[in-house]
């Protein structure tokens, strides 16, 4: 018989408690984080979609590998089981191990970026912005324009949007192009695929114009998931060949392994060159450790290397994108306003659908989130103007493309209990949705605001 019942491919060994609290409670949780859920303590909080990174849980074969964590200072074991994990992956000879994605992004955006480079992207992560942002270089984010239509049905709606790619250098000129950068999936964009034809035709024109291509890999598994189900000529390849073979189109690769390397802290940079490799060994070096460890425990190496094989499990990823896309099509089929189709790690929200009579400038995303907050003790995160909002040279706010809420699913932390619970609180959330009001920010830092600003609600 064949089920129709998505099953967890895991028996749990070991729990954590939830701590539970009622509305009026985290009515006052909320007040005192200045609402932004940023600022809540993880006890206040009940299902955390915050993110789905650093969040995974480990598997026993994980927890086995950290006791067996070689701790040397140089020429670990298990730094030579990490290289080993990622050469075979990725097909690059040169690995900097790092302490998470961004201290990668830094090494190789500062090494590459300055005044006068401009990067480009699907879609740059918050992190890969900042970090080229704060080198001086600009980022500009050239996707499809199904990508950016929430409620348009395409299966590739990460796609680079290639005829932009190509007007974009010969306007910047190649040699002021730092580097171009596919993000898989797409995270800021919808958690949404990149197909491989999309991949093959990027690496075609950086060859052509002599541009460095990168992947930021941080889902590169899922995506290759994506791939197999929906791309002509993939059905019969396993996940982990079609991500080798996307790695052979790129020169290099940046992975924040708190995603699909199932660890709760890592990341790595891989490079084809030997020169960048040189220059970025050096910036490794002074800034985040030995080569032979970047930022990393020996046992974190371990357990990095055991969760690149373990993501690549067929049954793990049916059932991670099935389930992802369960929670998805229930909200939608709730009358939930959801990015379609449902992407890999996460379902996204489209909040300003959902709260029409809220202008942008005040937030709607936020609102959502807060709400949220209140009604299930669900925390999720804004992507939307708080996020990527700039203010214009008027001191008006230049909002986002869109305003979205991400619901990002932790790996293998969650049942399908849990999952109910959370489409339960959405019921209330529609039946409400009229009186919600929106959010002014009182508090906000230069870069990454949404982690630490400060809201008040309008009245
Ligand atoms: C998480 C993430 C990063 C940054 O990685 P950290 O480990 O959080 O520093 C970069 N790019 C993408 C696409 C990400 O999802």
């Amino acid at each position: 018989m064949i089920h129709k019942t998505i099953i967890e491919p895991f028996k749990i060994k070991s729990v954590e408690p939830i701590q539970m609290s009622t509305e009026a409670q985290r009515e006052k949780f909320l007040k005192d984080a200045h609402y932004n859920p940023f600022l809540l303590s993880s006890d206040q909080v009940i299902i955390d979609f915050l993110t789905d990174s650093g969040t995974s849980a480990m598997s026993a074969n994980q927890w086995a590998g950290i006791m067996n964590g070689d701790e040397s200072y140089a020429g670990s074991s298990s730094w030579k089981k990490m290289e080993n994990a990622v050469q075979s992956l990725t097909g690059m000879e040169f690995i900097l191990p790092t302490h998470q994605g961004r201290a990668a992004e830094r090494i190789i955006y500062s090494h590459l970026g300055g005044k006068g480079k401009t990067f480009i992207s699907n879609t740059h992560f918050d992190t890969t912005r900042a970090n080229i942002e704060f080198s001086g270089a600009e980022a500009i984010d050239l996707l499809i324009p199904e990508g950016k239509n929430p409620a348009q049905i395409y299966p590739f709606k990460g796609n680079m949007d290639t005829g932009s790619l190509v007007k974009t250098i010969q306007e910047k000129g190649a040699k002021n192009i730092g580097a171009v950068i596919l993000t898989v999936t797409n995270n800021s964009g919808g958690g949404q695929p990149v197909s491989m034809e999309n991949t093959k035709e990027v690496s075609r024109i950086c060859k052509e114009n002599g541009i460095l291509f990168l992947l930021d890999c941080c889902r590169v598994a899922e995506n290759a998931y994506f791939i197999k189900i929906r791309e002509k000529g993939y059905t019969d390849k396993t996940a982990r060949e079609i991500a080798v073979e996307m790695f052979s189109l790129a020169d290099g690769a940046v992975m924040s392994s708190k995603k699909d390397a199932l660890v709760n802290m890592g990341g790595f940079l891989a490079l084809r060159d030997n020169e960048i490799a040189d220059a970025c060994k050096n910036l490794l070096i002074i800034t985040e450790g030995f080569t032979t460890y970047g930022g990393l425990s020996g046992r974190d190496m371990e357990a990095l290397a055991i969760g690149l094989e373990e993501i690549f499990d067929p049954n793990y990823l049916e059932y991670r994108i099935k389930s992802t896309t369960y929670l998805g099509e229930h909200l939608d089929k709730a009358g939930v306003p959801v990015m379609v189709p449902i992407g890999g790690h996460a379902v996204y929200i489209d909040a300003k659908k959902l709260y029409p009579h809220i202008p942008v400038h005040e937030y709607p995303g936020q609102a959502l989130v807060c709400e949220l907050y209140l009604k299930g003790g669900i925390r999720s995160v804004e992507i939307g103007s708080v996020m990527f909002g700039k203010y214009g040279e008027d001191g008006k706010l230049i909002p986002a493309a869109m305003e979205l809420v991400r619901l990002a699913i932790p790996r293998r932390v969650y049942t399908q209990s849990h999952i109910e619970y959370v489409i339960e609180t959405f019921n209330e959330i529609l039946a409400t949705a009229k009186d919600v009001r929106g959010y002014k920010i009182t508090r906000e830092p230069k870069f990454l605001r949404h982690f630490t600003s400060h809201f008040e609600k309008i009245s």
